[in-house]
């Protein structure tokens, strides 16, 4: 069963790994996009650590609507209101319940996969964050480290597409042959769960 402690630890680690790769994903940023993504979601999700410790929600569901309003409320680029809907809609698909079993949490991830789809109007292949996240959400009702694997192969992927989406799909064709910075922290934000679920 995955309790509040995970799923605080989940939230923990991924502002852990932000920072560190926070240059990084600038880099990626800097080639298609506006060269924020690293310090947009290091802004972020610095902001929601310290909420979850001043807050401590007491269930799943409360620490992951509460930390995806504080992305929204934080981060003012395109991934702060995506990342934000995604938790947000995560966290309200868990319900009240102290613990959830992973398939619940899967299904409750797909919905708040879905729910970014319909946010920002794209889909797969449309390179972004999503071409990372629709197939860890799929791989996520198998087992952790297979969403893993999932969402790094879907973040490389997005190399050789052209975006259609966000500020990467202005350059055209001039996209083609970056890895997309969205899919390449979605695939981090993976990685933190699949750590949390080992801690
Ligand atoms: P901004 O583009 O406003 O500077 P960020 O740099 O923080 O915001 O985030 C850029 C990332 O957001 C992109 O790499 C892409 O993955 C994701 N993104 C942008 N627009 C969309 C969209 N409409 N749907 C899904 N993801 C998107
Ligand atoms: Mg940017
Ligand atoms: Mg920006």
């Amino acid at each position: 069963m995955l309790d509040t402690d995970f799923f605080r630890r989940w939230m923990t680690a991924a502002a852990a790994s932000v920072e560190r790769e926070a240059n990084h994903l600038t880099e990626l940023d800097s080639a298609i996009g506006d060269a924020d993504h690293g310090s947009n979601l290091q802004r972020g999700f610095a902001a929601v650590t310290e909420v979850l410790e001043k807050d401590a929600p007491a269930t799943p569901g409360a620490v992951l609507t509460l930390a995806g309003r504080r992305l929204i409320s934080t981060v003012g680029g395109a991934s702060g209101p995506l990342y934000g809907t995604l938790l947000r809609r995560t966290g309200k698909a868990l319900g009240d319940d102290d613990e959830v079993t992973r398939t619940q949490f899967a299904q409750a991830f797909a919905a708040g996969v879905a729910a970014v789809g319909q946010l920002g109007g794209a889909q797969a292949g449309d390179k972004t964050m999503l071409d990372a996240l629709l197939p860890a959400a799929e791989a996520l009702a198998v087992s952790f480290d297979g969403a893993v694997d999932a969402a790094r192969a879907g973040a490389e992927a997005t190399v050789p597409m052209q975006a259609r989406k966000g500020r990467a799909s202005y350059l055209g064709e001039r996209s083609i042959g970056h890895q997309d910075p969205g899919a390449t922290s979605a695939a981090l934000l993976v990685e933190a769960l699949a750590a949390a679920a080992t801690a």
